[in-house]
Formats: C-alpha cells, structure tokens, sequence
C-alpha cells in the first residue's frame, strides 16, 4: 500500500472501482477492460492528454460534473485493441465491453465548449440518425471516404453497458450532466438512438439534467445545435428485453454523415 493514503480514499476507490460498478448494473456480457496504459504508448491515443496545454490547466478536472455522449461511426469487430486511437475517456463497445481510454483526471479535448467539465464516452457503431420523407434512413459514413463500416444499430449489450457506465459516473463521480456532443458542436453526433437510450433515459431515470429542450453552448472552435425533435420519437427505443433488430430500419441511403471523429 502506498504511504500518504487514508484508508478512506483506499476504501473509496475499491467501492468505486469502474470493474465492480459495471458488474453490478451490467448484465452478464458487461466487461471492463482497463487500455489506459496500452494508450500511453499508441501513436495517436499518446497525445490526447491535452491536461499540459493553456486549456488544460485552466481546467480543475476535480471538479468534473457531466458526460458527454458521443458515437464513433464506425464499428471494428468491438475488438479492444483497436479503440487506443479513440479521444475520449471510456468507449463502450458493441459487444457490451467497456474500455478505459484515458483516466478521467485527463483533459481531452473531446467534447468542444463541455471538455472541462466533462468525461467524453465514445459509442461503437455506424447507426442511422435519420428517416426520409421515402421512409428510408440515412447512416453516416458509408461513403467517408471509403466506407469504414457496415451499416449496424447499437446492441442490447452495448445499451445495458452504457447505462451502467453512467450509472458508473453517477456513483464514483457524482455527475449531474447528460449531454449530447451535438449541444456543443453542430453535428448529429451521437444521433438518436443513443441520445433517446443513454441521454433521455439518463434524465428519466437517475434525474440527470440534459439542460433543457432548447439548450446548447458554443466555444471559439464550434457552436452546438439543439436537440431535434424527432429524436424523441419512440420509434428509437430499443426494447432490452429482445435483440436489436437492423430489420426495423430499410436502406441503404448511403451518405456522407455529419461526423464526430477523424477516420
Ligand atoms: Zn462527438
């Protein structure tokens, strides 16, 4: 044991361990698997701690009180060790595991006018985020520039394991923020059915505050959009009692999506 820490703090971060917290709100395919030290050494993954730049130490990151909600737009298999390239502090794969990217204590910059305040969480998946007037849906990066990613929805496990990583930060972090990427920069990110499934459940449920219909932010590099309206459309609610069905959504409208993270 280390000198110089109470057993509170000792006790504290055992209760609060990210692995025990997710065992006991995930369901059986809930894994935590830790890549922040295989991160310190990948060539992209090593220079997202931005905890050293002028932003970075104006930001008490003691003082963190939001998770900012993101999608990737691609999917790899949910393979664990192809994520350490991913800016943002947890991602949380198609298949239920949930890997840590970068302490919470680091400042990315992630999440636009929110990175301060908030832990950035990365979802796995190229998802549709809009209907047609034809009925049919559009995806995001099909085409972008060659296409990074079969057309997929996000999965009950991923679901489960998203909830109970906010759950996660509920508990370890006593956050009270829900927020869409989007809210501080103009993008679909990270579309609707993670902001009706993590977002609006986490305002319904565990009375996080997602600002308000009409809320966004801005900072010098981007200004955010409001939620739209269809996103709140019960046709995005995943029903966790079944497997997530990509029959409920016809395409293809391959498109250029309005996207969150470089390819
Ligand atoms: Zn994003």
């Amino acid at each position: 044991m280390s000198s110089g820490m109470s057993s509170y703090a000792l006790s504290y971060m055992v209760l609060y361990h990210p692995k025990l917290v997710l065992t006991r709100y995930g369901n059986a395919n809930t894994r935590y698997v830790d890549r922040r030290d295989p991160v310190k050494s990948h060539p992209v993954g090593k220079q997202q701690d931005k905890s050293n730049t002028s932003a970075g130490r104006g930001c008490d990151r003691s003082k963190i009180d939001t998770v900012t909600i993101h999608i990737m737009e691609l999917a790899r298999n949910s393979d664990e060790t192809r994520f350490d390239g991913v800016n943002a502090h947890f991602a949380v794969l198609r298949s239920g595991t949930v890997l840590h990217l970068h302490d919470e204590s680091e400042y990315l910059f992630a999440s636009h006018d929110f990175n301060c305040r908030s832990i950035a969480v990365e979802f796995e998946g190229n998802y549709p985020y809009k209907q047609q007037k034809n009925g049919q849906y559009l995806w995001w990066s099909d085409t972008y520039p060659t296409p990074r990613s079969k057309q997929n929805g996000p999965t009950v496990d991923q679901i489960v394991a998203g909830r109970a990583l906010v759950k996660y930060f509920r508990d370890r972090h006593k956050i009270q923020n829900i927020f869409a990427h989007r809210q501080s920069c103009g993008k679909v990110c990270p579309g609707p059915h993670l902001w009706f499934n993590i977002v609006k459940w986490g305002v319904e449920k565990l009375g996080l505050n997602d600002g308000g219909p009409g809320y966004t932010t801005s900072n010098d590099h981007c200004s955010g959009s409001v939620i739209p309206s269809h996103w709140r459309d019960e046709k995005w609610a995943i029903d966790l009692s079944k497997p997530f069905s990509n029959s409920t959504f016809s395409g293809p409208s391959p498109t250029r999506g309005n996207i969150c993270i470089p390819p």
